[in-house]
């Protein structure tokens, strides 16, 4: 984690204002179904030092522990942005005529008629992209989109991304339909420096998620060089985003990635105080690493959404048919009597008589929600509560809407909060949100270009905020290595 004083370097792109990325998402009322059991994957993703999951290390193991060993603890302590070779970093000199992979997020919404929806993580690849194309590179673009189950489907296609980076970048971009053979070796033979060839969905590979050696030489072997910029799958460690590091030199991170971790990590690293966080969404179980870092890090945790019902219980009160996790009130417990009064939970509640947006609506205390009422937003006092906490903050951290904002009757709890946030970003403070909820409330209130930071990446982000070593970041090249 960093030791500087956290200031934001200077946007390296813009990942704002686009419409709320619905097109995947489940409905309220299915994430309610799926409340039952079901726990969130992104808190059991992976972590940790990559270098040993290396077949190619395997050998060396026994032979060179101590080294590895040294090496390994190295690593995890690089991980910071400012320690990472950045594209940045690299000048003409070091890219004029040179293969480029780049591993993007452009993982974007479709509708059935394969038009985008929301155009917000392609539009996020550019400032990457543009750098390269104005030095001259030769540009190999692989992502993933969608969950491909064996081998190509076209719905999973990339083809639908390559008119809207055309025409983002200005410039005409070649696609090939693979990622990996001869097709790509001819296309890219081809290739002009400056130009741009995106590479078919890397997951019609099911070798791309098991990080497979052969198939990382085989992505590899069409480009000298390794740029990473997909912040949103940096928490996984596949093929594109980890395994070609092992054959790419200079492998650096890309404008979007570098921005992520400068303000993520920033923020929970070394933040301007009083550093608040607000954490919100269904259910405690999935962001109780998140809960219990920033109880180490923030001087207060507001805690608001369906988790808070789970806090309520704990702490004695009626929550009537409200979400709760009964097997984490004992935890509620003690983070409660552990924390103090750096914990700060709702004073009122939204309650409803059925999940629905015609239901029956009223406003009550907290700990008074009736039998057979279920709370889905905060009430109007804790609205004012939560402002005044935020009033003097300097950095706010935002991850998970404060009610079930999908539907106008209870979404005002979270749109003031938006608000909130866009009104102190104005007096200077710094606001980063991130969490797929969250980004999209802000997005739909149109607030997305007045608050300092929007994350691309969920479960990348709540894992970096956790404190978690990120492969995708780690398996870059430290500054000092290039130099
Ligand atoms: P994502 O999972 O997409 O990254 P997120 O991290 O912002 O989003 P989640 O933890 O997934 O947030 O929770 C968001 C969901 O929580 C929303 O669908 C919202 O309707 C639901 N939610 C919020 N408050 C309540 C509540 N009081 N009761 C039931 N569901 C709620």
């Amino acid at each position: 984690m960093s030791s500087m004083t956290f200031a934001p370097r200077a946007s390296a792109g813009v990942v704002r204002g686009s419409s709320r990325p619905s097109a995947s998402r489940q409905t309220p009322t299915a994430r309610l179904a799926a409340f039952n059991g079901v726990v969130s994957d992104r808190v059991s993703c992976i972590h940790g030092n990559v270098m040993f999951q290396a077949p190619a290390l395997k050998g060396l193991r026994a032979a060179a522990r101590p080294a590895l060993r040294a090496s390994r603890n190295a690593t995890r302590q690089v991980t910071r942005a400012e320690d990472k070779l950045n594209v940045a970093d690299l000048g003409k000199s070091d890219l004029e005529g040179k293969r480029v992979l780049v591993r993007a997020d452009l993982n974007v919404p479709l509708d059935k008629d394969q038009n985008i929806t929301d155009d917000t993580r392609i539009r996020a690849a550019i400032p990457t992209l543009k750098y390269l194309v104005e030095n001259g590179a030769k540009i190999l673009l692989t992502s993933h989109l969608g969950r491909p189950k064996n081998g190509p489907e076209d719905k999973f296609r990339l083809t639908p991304v390559v008119p809207r980076l055309s025409e983002l970048l200005g410039t005409k971009v070649e696609k090939v339909d693979d990622c990996i053979g001869p097709e790509v070796e001819a296309a890219v033979g081809k290739l002009q420096n400056g130009q741009v060839l995106v590479l078919e969905n890397v997951r019609f590979y099911k070798e791309e998620t098991a990080n497979d050696v052969e198939f990382a030489k085989k992505l590899a072997a069409n480009a000298d060089v390794f740029v990473n910029d997909a912040f949103g799958t940096a928490h996984r460690a596949h093929a594109s985003t980890e395994g070609v590091t092992r054959y790419l030199r200079p492998s650096a991170a890309g404008l979007l990635l570098k921005k992520e971790l400068d303000y993520l990590d920033g923020a929970i690293s070394n933040p301007k105080r009083p550093f608040v966080a607000i954490v919100g969404g269904s259910k405690v179980s999935s962001k109780i690493d998140v809960i219990k870092t920033l109880l180490e890090k923030a001087d207060k945790v507001i805690i608001v959404g369906g988790m808070v019902f789970t806090f309520d219980k704990a702490r004695g009160y009626g929550v009537g048919s409200s979400l709760v996790e009964d097997d984490k009130v004992d935890l509620a417990k003690e983070l409660l009597q552990s924390a103090g009064d750096k914990i700060i939970l709702p004073t009122d509640v939204i309650i409803a008589d059925k999940f629905a947006e015609d239901a029956k609506t009223d406003t009550v205390q907290t700990g008074d929600v009736p039998d057979g009422w279920m709370g889905l937003d905060i009430g109007p006092d804790s609205v004012k509560l939560i402002q005044d906490t935020l009033a003097d903050a300097q950095t706010v951290l935002w991850n998970g809407p404060a009610g079930v904002f999908e539907m106008e009757a209870f979404s005002k709890g979270t749109f003031a909060i938006a608000q909130t946030l866009a009104d102190i970003t104005k007096k200077g403070a710094i606001t980063i949100v991130g969490g797929g909820d969250s980004v999209a409330a802000v997005e739909q209130a149109n607030l997305g270009d007045q608050i300092s930071h929007i994350s691309t990446g969920g479960g990348a982000s709540l894992e970096l905020i956790e404190g978690k070593t990120l492969p995708g970041v780690a398996a870059l090249d430290n500054q000092k290595v290039h130099a």
